[in-house]
């Protein structure tokens, strides 16, 4: 199958958060598998273009009133070898993309021209395809930066009077978080070049602004997220950030596939970060983590006492209201009131960084790093016994699965992906990966926790039980890999397309 996956980030090169993992992690299976994955993406300041190729000649992208020109430049995704190389191209337009910052800066946290900066780009991603003379089975968009593909699919490329060559091209778009809309002036609306009846039919109508990914969410042949269990939850009032009614519409074409990780580098048996390597059968390495994590975080190097670990982003969505709001946030008592060591890395927003500098003043048993750190990140994983995410809402999450296959026993709120990677201890039988809650708040958060303690200490054999069944966990990107291939197939059974092989 060709495919062509569309996106505002994948790594190595552009990433705010998961979605640049999963890009690069599902093409790389995917072409693993026998397909040919191609990726486009924005060509931000930040990339440097002396590193890529330049494909001659320029790219004319016809928008609403005008023509834009662009130069594309390419290069392969690292790692991949030449049975299995995946081309990426980089759409290279100084006026959207000349600048600092993915969707915005400092001073400009979200681009005014946002809309337009993305628009498009989703438009472009047609043109290079003509470019190519190289037309996919698939158009694979991620997220609202992505959302307008399947409306030019569907609107203006697949439709008779075209320009021709995407007639047999179906569409798949993913929500990575439904948090996160590309809600704008519909004054930007006339840019994509699309006539206002699709404005309307498209579903671009949100209140009288312009929402792009419920224009996606409408246009796209197929939808999915990112757990199945996200996939339930979008669909109500609660958890469908307004568009829980779309999604219900489109119930029928959607559909939710776990992410996977990366276990070249989240293994414990492959580690480069943590001292001494480890796996289900020796955890001596493991022992040896928790001694370094409290080392370097200048707590008792005490074995005995469980170490509960998180690393996050400090927003909302990741419940740090209920753990360290000032006036009720349940970390200060859950320090207090038991027998354990906490240890936090994370940043984000700036009242919550404050508080925590605070609690780690006031407590011996509460320390914090505020900052990114892929290393400490792992020796956290590694070294602690139990890992806390009380999220809000959670579309996939990797932590949780990290902690499992480290043998550290997540606390979660049950929901999105959290609520499909572990499964709750049941005290009689002894069953379960993780401890778990449903309704977030302190005193659950502050229950939740104290309950893991309490098993810490009078049950230790479930405790090792429970650690190694997550061990035994598989995450893998190929079983990922292969849910998408069944859904591309899926949809382009549903739209009557039948290819050569
Ligand atoms: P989200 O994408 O919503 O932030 P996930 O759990 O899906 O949450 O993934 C977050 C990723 O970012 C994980 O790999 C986590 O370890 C990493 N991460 C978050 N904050 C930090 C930090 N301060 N330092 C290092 N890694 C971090």
């Amino acid at each position: 199958m060709k495919i062509l996956m569309v996106s505002s980030e994948a790594v190595p090169w552009a990433k705010t958060g998961g979605l640049a993992d999963m890009v690069s992690a599902l093409s790389i299976s995917l072409a693993k598998l026998g397909h040919e994955v191609k990726i486009v993406l924005p060509r931000y300041y930040s990339i440097n273009k002396d590193q890529l190729t330049l494909l001659p000649g320029g790219m004319g992208t016809p928008m609403g009133g005008v023509e834009e020109w662009s130069a594309v430049y390419t290069t392969e995704m690292p790692g991949t070898t030449k049975r299995n190389s995946i081309d990426v191209y980089f759409i290279d337009h100084n006026k959207y993309f000349g600048r600092d910052g993915i969707y915005g800066n400092q001073t400009e946290t979200d681009f005014l021209d946002n809309p337009r900066r993305f628009i498009f780009f989703c438009r472009s991603a047609f043109q290079l395809c003509r470019k190519l003379d190289w037309y996919p089975d698939v158009l694979h968009a991620h997220d609202w930066p992505a959302a307008v593909v399947p409306v030019y699919l569907k609107f203006a490329e697949r439709v008779s009077g075209s320009l021709g060559g995407f007639e047999k091209t179906v569409s798949i778009l993913t929500i990575h978080n439904l948090g996160y809309q590309g809600i704008y002036s519909k004054d930007n609306f006339d840019y994509t070049g699309l006539g206002w009846d699709v404005y309307y039919n498209a579903g671009f109508e949100d209140f009288n602004m312009m929402n792009m990914l419920k224009a996606g969410l409408y246009s796209a042949d197929k939808l999915s997220t990112v757990s199945p269990n996200y996939a339930e939850e979008t669909k109500t009032q609660y958890n469908g950030f307004r568009l829980d009614g779309v999604l219900r519409y489109r119930r029928a074409d959607y559909c939710g596939i776990l992410n996977g990780i990366d276990n070249k580098v989240w293994n414990p048996s492959k580690d480069e970060y943590i001292p001494v390597t480890y796996s289900k059968k020796d955890l001596t390495g493991k022992a040896k983590a928790k001694e370094a994590l409290q080392k370097e975080f200048g707590l008792p190097l005490d074995p005995k006492v469980p170490v509960i670990g998180m690393v996050t982003r400090l927003t909302d969505q990741k419940g740090v209201g209920d753990l360290f709001g000032p006036t009720y946030g349940s970390v200060w008592s859950i320090c207090k009131d038991m027998d354990l060591q906490f240890i936090l890395l994370g940043s984000g927003e700036s009242w919550c960084e404050n508080e925590i500098r605070g609690l780690a003043s006031r407590l011996s048993n509460f320390k914090a790093r505020i900052g990114y750190s892929e290393k400490v990140s792992h020796l956290i994983e590694a070294g602690s016994d139990f890992f806390l995410m009380p999220s809000r809402y959670e579309p996939c999450g990797l932590n949780q699965m990290y902690s499992l296959i480290y043998g550290t026993i997540p606390i979660v709120r049950r929901t999105g992906g959290l609520a499909d990677t572990v499964e709750n201890f049941n005290e009689k039988t002894g069953s379960g990966t993780g401890f778990m809650f449903d309704y977030l708040s302190p005193s659950s958060i502050y229950d939740t926790v104290g309950w893991a303690v309490w098993a810490w200490y009078n049950r230790r054999n479930d405790i090792e039980k429970m650690r190694k069944r997550g061990m035994s966990l598989d995450f893998s990107w190929e079983k990922s890999a292969q849910k998408y291939l069944e859904l591309y197939e899926a949809t382009q059974k549903t739209m009557g397309i039948v290819t050569a092989n």
